[in-house]
């Protein structure tokens, strides 16, 4: 089990010279850090330990696609690492099982490592947990539909963020982390074969305060941070955590 702390920076920070310097500050083992497409190539520059990542790809390596980025492009600028379906691109640009999909076989054709989110919305979750999980089934099932999860399996890490709990400072509790951990890592077992279990991380509001906690659930490999990975200090707090 490898831990992992995954920073997604979103579109933050304002200036080239700000990312270089959050860069240098969260460069850690263990850390894939995930800037805006602009600052890629100068935070690659400035790390020595920490794995780079891209916030979203597309699913052709060339073309008339205006605004989009390839895979191709992703893996020439030394990006190991590409999110996709994050619940901010599913709501705000209309993403779907479909689209996340066409992503994850492009990337993973590319060779690069897929973190694939998933999450509910807090209406399904006030059904209840079997709801919950229910819907992370569809997703899972649907972002993965013919995708040859055995060959890439190590390529494969499924980030639990329930909607809720992103940018709310509501996160999820250790034991409905653990819980849909589990169900995750039980549904890959059942479907794929005990082989072909991917890390599971969890996101949402993970602070310096909560993730001594997240880091104890079980069926959790490490979290995926937006908000906390801008602050420097704090990021490190959670990394330590993690530390194994
Ligand atoms: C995220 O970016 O997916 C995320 C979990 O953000 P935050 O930590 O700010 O809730």
């Amino acid at each position: 089990m490898n831990k992992i702390i995954v920073a997604n920076w979103k579109m933050n920070p304002m200036s080239i010279e700000e990312a270089a310097e959050l860069a240098r500050g969260t460069d850690m083992k263990k850390v894939v850090i995930v800037p805006p497409f602009p600052f890629l190539s100068r935070v690659k520059d400035v790390l020595k330990h920490a794995k780079l990542g891209a916030q979203d790809v597309f699913w052709t390596d060339s073309g008339a696609y205006t605004g989009e980025v390839s895979p191709m492009m992703l893996v020439k600028l030394g990006v190991k690492f590409v999110i996709v379906g994050h619940s901010e691109r599913r709501n705000y640009f209309h993403e779907t099982d479909e689209t996340v999909n066409k992503k994850i076989h492009a990337a993973l054709t590319a060779k690069l490592s897929v973190i694939f989110c998933v999450g509910e919305n807090k209406d399904v979750r006030k059904k209840g947990i079997r709801h919950a999980e229910e819907f992370i089934r569809h997703e899972l099932q649907r972002g993965l539909e013919s995708v040859a999860v055995p060959r890439h399996a190590k390529s494969i890490i499924v980030a639990y963020e329930p909607i809720w709990a992103i940018g709310t400072g509501d996160t999820a509790t250790p034991n409905d982390i653990e819980t849909m951990a589990m169900f995750i890592k039980e549904w890959f077992r059942k479907t794929f074969g005990a082989q072909n279990v991917p890390d599971v991380l969890y996101g949402g509001s993970v602070s310096g305060g909560s993730a001594h906690a997240i880091a104890k659930c079980g069926g959790i490999d490490g979290v995926l941070v937006g908000g906390a990975s801008l602050r420097a200090e704090e990021f490190k707090t959670i990394v330590q955590n993690f530390k194994v």
